[in-house]
């Protein structure tokens, strides 16, 4: 494969050249054969059907019409040279507009005479136009040789300014795949080929860009998509396997004692089913002399913090030493102070430490660690800086993971001379396919219940209008001894305005719920760590009634007691934030109720929100909207969204394939790890070839 022609630059295909390459290069990132060949249509038009003029007024979409041209001037000097035609039918007339003066173009243009313009219809001040129209003379002929489905690519305006337009990216296609025609090589064995009915991949590859038939398409779709995820797949389970033969961990050969005391004395509730099997999972885990690398799973108030815990018991039940890491201070802790009393009774010296912990403190923390002294450290990523070592770290669990950047978790590892096993507790359910294709290898755990006796939370979308509602509403519940959160966002571009805002509400509150009969407590990212503190403490001691605040309470905050949620303009939330906010109340035995406050005016997409969250508490429901919403780059954060280059395979509506393919590829390479059946060979070769470069990516379609 080394001449491989799909290597090529694309300068040298027919009809580029050294300046439409430069052009194509930076706006769309293609640079040779291959790149232009993966290149996929966003989607087809229907070249056989043409509107009349008069008709296109309902329409904004691209038309395709015959006419002819009358008048064709350039008017505006300098930037603003312009070329403009009246172009009519026997219905009406529209303007076809080229922003860009051109001799060339006055001079081909024949005035009179019969062309199809196509393109997109733009309005005005009440006229039509197209500008940068595909002109083509009207030919008896070729039209019907037309066919319905038209590739269009993605394309970009400055593109179209300089003349590539989608006809131009069409005929360089056409050249393409003349000249690659016979040098597309097969990626599938033969019998994957015939089980699942694909097609090969030199036709999918030519119907993608010139499709005959829908049904066609479709079984090029398919088939690509197919490839695509085969290989994600083969690649992600590979590195599953040989990451478990290769890492070697350390065995925890007993539950140990702490565990077993814990368990049988102090656990004032029963484990739910869910918690238990995934304790299970971990148990085997920890004891199988691999490193644990495991991503436990679920909704807001699942009970994930015990199931850390109790893994921590196991840890230092076999002598070594555990880390709990969390995002936020106040969730440190919070976990502190839940742990404190039961560390003491079990003989467990635990230890907190944040960015806000005083020089001296850590200084003794430090040495207490490398001596051993501290069985158990929770903190937030202060835990990772340099500097603070470990005496035998036997375990690392992470809470409420998207918070930490994978480069971060990797620093977890280096602490001693073999890695510490690593749970990773997410704060917010990731989708089944885009946890596949992203975690793919780590393994999973789910929790899928909920404790006994947890109360649905209603949720209620409403504007400003309903304030007074909600205000006895609110009172009727504190009357009743509950408690109340009032979140506001602080977004860190506007952020004194959000600022504002925030004061404002909460003086707004205070005017609403004056002292002495209602207390409330502020709590946000400006204040000290102290006061911060000391607003939360007395917020968790029900001393005050209300917590007004930002996002600091997003994740992990457990108080059972408080029942109401109000998000304050609601509509600048995302999906899964909301859901982790709301996840907040709904953690005791009461009715629970989130308010979601709103403006009047709101996108679609914040209705669509709105209405999500209206209709279900379900995290993994919640999680699916919002992959569709957002798509998976921005769920999963910039530094794995790299690991996301699927082309034509949409996570979402492709789930269950993804889900087919993924235990295809288990079942292959169970059967043969390496790859070395003859029938796989061609699997084999395929990898190599894609893990050779350095952006595999861009040879996996
Ligand atoms: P999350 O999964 O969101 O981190 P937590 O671990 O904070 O949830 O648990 C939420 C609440 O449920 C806590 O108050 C915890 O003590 C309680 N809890 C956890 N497991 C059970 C259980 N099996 N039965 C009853 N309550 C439980
Ligand atoms: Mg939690």
């Amino acid at each position: 494969m080394k001449n491989d022609i799909l290597n090529t630059s694309i300068e040298f295909l027919k009809g580029v050249g050294p300046n439409r390459a430069k052009l194509i290069k930076s706006e769309l990132k293609i640079l040779t054969f291959r790149d232009l060949l993966f290149q996929f249509p966003f989607k087809y038009i229907d070249k056989t059907s043409y509107h009349k003029i008069s008709e296109i007024r309902s329409l904004k979409t691209e038309v395709q019409i015959i006419g002819s041209i009358s008048d064709l001037k350039e008017i505006g000097i300098g930037n603003k040279k312009r070329i403009v035609a009246k172009f009519f039918d026997s219905t009406g007339t529209i303007e076809l507009i080229w922003f860009k003066s051109s001799k060339w173009l006055i001079d081909s243009i024949k005035l009179n005479t019969k062309y199809i313009a196509f393109g997109k219809i733009n309005i005005f001040k009440g006229k039509y136009s197209i500008a940068h129209p595909e002109l083509e003379l009207y030919d008896d002929l070729k039209l019907q040789q037309r066919t319905k489905l038209n590739a269009v690519y993605p394309s970009t305006e400055l593109l179209n300014k300089r003349g590539i337009n989608n006809k131009v990216i069409c005929s360089l296609i056409e050249e393409l795949l003349i000249s690659v025609n016979n040098k597309i090589e097969e990626n599938l064995p033969e019998y994957i080929i015939k089980k699942f009915k694909l097609l090969k991949r030199r036709e999918s590859l030519i119907i993608i860009h010139k499709p005959r038939s829908i049904t066609e398409l479709k079984k090029a779709i398919y088939r690509l998509k197919f490839e695509e995820i085969f290989y994600l797949q083969i690649r992600l389970i590979k590195r599953n396997i040989s990451r478990k033969e290769k890492i070697k961990g350390y065995t925890f050969n007993v539950i140990g004692d702490k565990f077993e005391d814990f368990f049988k004395n102090h656990l004032t509730f029963k484990l739910t089913s869910a918690q238990k099997s995934v304790l299970k999972e971990i148990r085997k885990d920890l004891g199988s002399g691999a490193q644990m690398n495991r991503l436990l799973q679920g909704d807001v108030g699942s009970g994930k913090t015990i199931v850390a815990f109790m893994s921590a018991l196991i840890a230092i039940g076999n002598g070594f030493q555990a880390c709990i890491m969390t995002p936020t201070e106040i969730l440190s802790y919070q976990h502190y102070n839940k742990f404190n009393e039961i560390c003491k009774l079990l003989n467990i010296n635990m230890k907190v430490l944040t960015g806000s912990s005083k020089t001296k403190y850590k200084k003794e923390l430090k040495l207490s660690l490398i001596e051993g002294d501290i069985d158990l450290l929770i903190g937030t990523h202060a835990i990772i800086y340099d500097g603070i070592v470990f005496k035998n770290l036997g375990i690392a669990i992470i809470d409420e993971q998207h918070k930490f950047g994978v480069a971060q978790r990797s620093k977890l590892w280096h602490k001693n001379n073999l890695p510490p096993h690593i749970l990773i507790m997410t704060a917010t359910p990731i989708p089944r396919t885009l946890a596949m294709s992203v975690y793919g290898d780590l393994d999973m755990s789910i929790i899928n219940e909920l404790p006994p006796g947890r109360k649905h939370i209603n949720t209620i979308h409403q504007t400003n209008k309903d304030r007074l509602k909600l205000i006895d509403f609110v009172k009727l519940q504190i009357s009743k001894g509950r408690q109340i959160y009032v979140v506001y966002p602080l977004i860190k571009e506007s952020e004194k305005l959000d600022f504002k805002d925030l004061i404002d509400g909460y003086e707004s509150f205070s005017r609403d719920f004056p002292m002495p009969d209602y207390q409330i407590s502020i709590v946000h990212g400006k204040m000290k760590n102290e006061d911060k503190d000391y607003e939360m403490k007395r917020f968790i001691e029900n001393k005050t009634q209300i917590l007004v605040s930002t996002t600091v309470i997003e994740v992990g905050v457990d108080i059972p007691n408080a029942t109401v949620m109000i998000i304050e303009s609601a509509e600048r939330f995302g999906l899964s934030q909301l859901h982790q906010l709301r996840g907040r109340v709904g953690r005791g035995s009461h009715n629970s109720y989130c308010f979601l406050i709103t403006g009047d005016k709101r996108t679609k997409e914040s209705k669509i929100r709105m209405k999500t969250m209206v209709s279900t508490n379900d995290g993994f429901i919640i999680a699916e909207k919002d992959l569709e919403l957002r798509g998976p780059g921005n769920i999963i954060g910039t530094q794995q969204s790299g690991e996301m280059p699927l082309r034509i395979t949409n996570l979402v509506a492709d789930s269950q394939l993804i889900h087919k393919i993924r235990l295809l590829v288990m079942k292959i390479l169970e059967k043969d790890p390496d790859l070395i059946n003859v029938n796989n060979k061609i699997i084999n070769n395929y990898l190599k070839l894609i893990i050779n470069k350095k952006n595999i990516w861009e040879y996996i379609s």
